[in-house]
């Protein structure tokens, strides 16, 4: 059984806390143990700050650039490693785990493209020039330069790869030594991932360290360089925005937390139209990918009330269809949930659910019912539709259920009443539209906006074409206003700018454009 330790200051350190035990989602055996401390963590951060930030910030943005690319390679090499290592720390189908891995390899190999064409800049320059006096002598400019903390990454127990290295890709060639945090029940994935990054020396000293276990104590020590990056939920999220030391020093955070993501079948679209078919595989591949523990995965699914029946039936029978079982199984679609946590909160969620909904497949009752593999053992429940009674239903629009769970939810058609269902989740991650009327959609996607990070707009045009709502890209914004936590991740550059400082540059043209602004 593997004992994990935490990665800091130059080396593996055994934790001193309570031991918390590692299961195998699929056979409930205990593969592993967490235990936090061993360290102080305010020479973990000192570290970080002045052996790996400076380091990072004496490379330039294309150095750093060529270290993620070697990192992203590093990590490749171990893939089927990685994959098996998924399934059975993780509980994920061989689909799933690559979603995870080859999702964080591809992210860092992203933005060591970025970073590649950024060559041998130490800043970014923001936006164009003005001039700010009588004449152009007079002259402004914005800049982002690198800041001197570091980032104290706290992340989720869903993606413990992608999540760890989607964070910090941006914030290494931002110039910013990261601590990385990882979700307990799934840390096996992440741990293993930071010996490969260990061991692979490609990073400066310091640049990079793994905590695992309880890591709250790190609040108390961070500076107003610092930053922190959350992805977890909505009450964590408030714990840390909310702690004494962040709010005194105006540390900067970035919260990704819970969402009610809506997809929203247009009025126009007839069952059998291409559109409906990219609508009906785009749902059923979100609520049942990574068995639903999918911050972007679809759990409003808006539907014109004239076609309710038909859209439940043909959604039901797919989801009924999904083979549930062992996930090291070439023929199983859909694992466990990845906790004995995760199973009592996913069934006590649709059990909430039940009171204000008629279950079309699945359902609280049933563990795995309607599914084909009858298990056991292992943390399985069965992907579960629901249908509304009522479309304003306040548990719809109030409650993630964080697994393979989604509602359809009625309403009459019109654009301005679905914006207004949408708005009731309170902000998400994703909304998707699908519509092949230019004008519905538009008005749509512009009372959805305000209310979304990204809005995913499908059309027979798209069919075949490009990836689900759920999947999210480094060149597009991940992040949402509201319950969603009101953060913003990724985007290309834009991800970089949480750990540059944006300083506005005045005086005489000549010298504040041509130094700091150089036209190509
Ligand atoms: P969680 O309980 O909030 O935990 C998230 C992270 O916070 C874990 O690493 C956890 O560590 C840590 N943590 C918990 N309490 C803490 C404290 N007092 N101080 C410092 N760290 C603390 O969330 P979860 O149940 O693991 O994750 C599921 C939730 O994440 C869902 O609600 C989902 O919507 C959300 N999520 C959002 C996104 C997004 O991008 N917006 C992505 C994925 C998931 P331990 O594991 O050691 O407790």
């Amino acid at each position: 059984m593997e004992t994990l330790t935490s990665y800091v200051l130059g080396e593996w350190r055994a934790g001193d806390g309570a031991a918390t035990a590692l299961f195998n989602p699929t056979t409930e055996e205990t593969i592993g143990q967490v235990r936090s401390g061993g360290y102080d963590p305010a020479r973990v951060l000192a570290f970080a700050r002045e052996t790996g930030g400076t380091a990072l910030r004496a490379m330039t943005f294309g150095e750093r650039a060529a270290a993620l690319k070697a990192l992203s390679k590093a990590i490749y090499s171990k893939r089927d490693e990685l994959l098996d290592l998924s399934i059975r720390a993780a509980g994920t189908t061989r689909g799933d785990a690559k979603f995870d891995i080859d999702g964080a390899t591809g992210t860092l190999a992203a933005y060591a493209a970025y970073g590649e064409a950024l060559g041998s800049r130490r800043w970014l320059v923001d936006g164009d020039g003005v001039q700010l006096g009588r004449t152009p002598r007079f002259w402004g400019e914005h800049v982002l330069v690198p800041r001197l903390g570091a980032a104290f990454h706290v992340n989720a127990f869903n993606f413990p790869a992608w999540n760890m290295l989607e964070k910090a890709a941006c914030a290494l060639l931002a110039g910013t030594p990261v601590i990385e945090k990882p979700g307990t029940p799934t840390a096996m994935v992440a741990w293993r991932i930071a010996q490969i990054i260990a061991e692979s020396g490609v990073l400066p000293k310091g640049a990079y360290q793994l905590v695992v276990g309880s890591a709250s104590a790190f609040l108390d020590h961070l500076n107003s360089q610092d930053s922190i990056a959350f992805t977890g939920s909505s009450a964590t999220a408030a714990l840390l925005r909310g702690h004494a030391n962040v709010v005194r020093n105006n540390v900067r955070v970035n919260l990704e937390a819970d969402s009610l993501n809506a997809a929203v079948l247009g009025p126009d679209v007839e069952i059998g139209a291409e559109s409906f078919g990219l609508f009906r595989s785009n749902v059923t591949l979100d609520m049942t990918q990574k068995t639903g523990q999918k911050c972007t995965a679809v759990r409003r699914i808006l539907v014109p009330k004239d076609r309710i029946a038909d859209v439940r039936d043909e959604l039901a029978a797919i989801l009924a269809d999904t083979r549930v079982g062992d996930p090291a199984l070439n023929e199983t679609r859909m694992g466990p949930l990845a906790s004995k946590q995760q199973l009592d909160d996913v069934r006590a969620g649709i059990a909430r659910l039940e009171k204000e909904c008629d279950v079309a497949t699945g359902g609280s009752a049933t563990a795995v019912g309607g599914a084909k593999a009858i298990q056991q053992k292992g943390y399985f429940v069965a992907p579960t539709l629901c249908v509304a009674r009522d479309g304003r239903a306040s548990v719809v629009h109030d409650h993630e259920v964080f697994g393979p769970v989604a509602t359809i939810v009625p309403y009459s058609g019109d654009a301005s009443e679905a914006a207004s269902l949408v708005a009731l989740g309170g902000g998400g991650l994703v909304a998707s539209v699908y519509s092949d009327d230019p004008a519905w959609t538009q008005s749509l996607v512009v009372g959805i906006a305000p209310w979304s990070g990204r809005v995913w707009i499908g059309s027979e045009k798209l069919a075949d074409q490009g990836t689900a709502p759920g999947t999210v890209l480094p060149a597009s914004i991940h992040g949402g206003p509201g319950r969603a936590g009101g953060g913003e991740e990724l985007g290309g550059l834009r991800g970089l700018e949480f750990y540059l400082q944006r300083t506005a540059l005045q005086g005489y043209q000549g010298f504040v454009q041509s130094v700091f602004a150089p036209k190509a």
